[in-house]
């Protein structure tokens, strides 16, 4: 146990540092991924943001599936040890607890965008007056395409149809209440309030539960798109009220690069005739459909929404890395570590700037730790692009946005207090040399 948690007073030392170390109950789940090297060591990586790190079991979990291909072909539906054809069901218990819903509500299929895209089939119903959607300005593109396409799919006009919320002047975030008073502002012309979970580029997490209160209060359905928070920070979305949600596996869940995507529908819709949905026979319940007769008849919860042959490549790398998040005791001790590992990185940062006596890193993320997840967005105020280039050079990998943002996301299940005190070390030499 972290004995210092929670009031804790960080030291700029290594010793301090290694102190955290040894107290990390999770200090072990580090071997169990595969680190990129730099001069013959780990380097420091701090993008789980953008593509989690490969777990060291990702590679039997495919050699299994391979084998069974090879033994079984097309009996390995039905056979074997995990049969092909309910696959996706030996994730949802795993993901349920990462999302706070019921397994029943989970299903895992297509990438992020084409879930998007389909649940925007389900959700965004506009009519007559009601016909907008409220997002996050500055939102990931392909949400901004997304939602963009749907719009004019529908007719209307981009412009008319799509309200985007920027933060007041002079703020790098959103406040809920400038939220909730769009929401109000625009009620009945409200048909969806599509909002991510943590903004990609500020590293802000969102109030869920007030947006979703604030879109059914007027009418609205609320949708979530939560790349950048499964997996990083814990969320409730049954208790919420959400109606939907979807994700990717490849940031906070290591699944793996364009890894499946998973999504959440709120059990109040399973019985909805009102909602559409695009079928496929993977959504037909499983009983019957190899019946395979002419008309659909979904499977019962999130998973009528299916489509297509499930990707059993992609689902096993999944269940390998959700197998490490089940290990480590879900997503409340890996939040716990998140919380002093971010803190930390904060307090190393923020030292370089008493150090120089300015501002050199202007922090974006929100302060409040229950405001924001892993990441932190450093504005760099001087020679940015060199500051970045400094980190990479001497192994410090985080991301770069344009025009002077790096985004550094230290990971609990793969990086150390000592990485970071490193990380802030290497920063700090960077400054000098400004
Ligand atoms: C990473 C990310 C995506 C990526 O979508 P894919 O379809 O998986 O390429 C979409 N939206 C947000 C908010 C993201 O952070």
């Amino acid at each position: 146990m972290f004995i210092s948690h929670p009031i804790m007073t960080y030291q700029n030392t290594l010793e301090f540092a290694t102190q955290l170390d040894e107290q990390d109950p999770l200090k072990d789940f580090r071997s169990q991924f595969l680190v990129p090297q730099h001069n013959g060591k780990d380097a420091i990586y701090l993008c789980g943001n953008s593509l989690g790190l490969q777990p060291i079991t990702a590679r039997q979990y495919i050699n299994d599936q391979l084998t069974n291909w090879k033994n079984l072909a097309i009996e390995g539906f039905f056979n074997g040890d995990d049969p092909w054809l309910g696959y996706h069901k030996k994730l949802t218990n795993t993901l349920a607890g990462i999302l706070g819903a019921k397994s029943e509500e989970i299903t895992v299929m297509n990438s992020l965008t084409v879930n998007l895209h389909l649940l925007m089939v389900s959700f965004y119903k506009p009519a007559n007056k009601r016909f907008k959607i409220l997002m996050e300005g500055g939102a990931f593109p392909s949400d901004q395409y997304a939602f963009a396409s749907q719009a004019r799919f529908h007719g209307y006009d981009l412009k008319d149809a799509i309200i985007e919320i920027f933060p007041r002047k002079g703020e790098f975030t959103l406040r809920t209440e400038d939220i909730i008073q769009t929401i109000n502002d625009n009620g009945d012309e409200l048909a969806l309030v599509l909002f991510g979970g943590v903004n990609y580029f500020t590293g802000q997490l969102f109030d869920m539960k007030a947006i979703t209160d604030a879109a059914h209060k007027v009418g609205a359905y609320a949708g979530f798109d939560l790349a950048h928070a499964a997996g990083n920070v814990p969320l409730e979305l049954h208790d919420w009220d959400v109606d939907f949600a979807a994700w990717c596996s490849y940031k906070y869940m290591n699944s793996g690069p364009g890894g499946i995507s998973g999504i959440f529908i709120n059990e109040k819709h399973f019985g909805d005739k009102s909602l559409n949905r695009f079928e496929g026979w993977w959504g037909f319940r499983e009983d019957k459909r190899f019946l395979m007769p002419p008309v659909f008849e979904a499977e019962k919860g999130a998973a009528g929404w299916q489509l297509s042959t499930s990707p059993i490549m992609l689902l096993t790398l999944h269940k390998a890395a959700l197998d490490i998040f089940e290990q480590a005791g879900g997503i409340i001790p890996l939040r716990t570590k998140s919380e002093l590992l971010t803190g930390y990185l904060e307090f190393l940062i923020n030292e370089i700037n008493k150090s120089k006596g300015d501002e050199l890193f202007t922090i974006i993320t929100p302060k409040n730790k229950h405001e924001r997840g892993c990441q932190l967005s450093v504005v760099c105020k001087q020679n940015a692009k060199a500051t970045f280039n400094f980190l990479t050079d001497n192994g410090v990998i985080g991301d770069w946005r344009e025009p002077n943002v790096i985004r550094l996301s230290p990971v609990p299940l793969y990086n150390s207090f000592k990485q970071v005190f490193e990380a802030g070390r290497i920063l700090a030499e960077a400054a000098e040399g400004n």
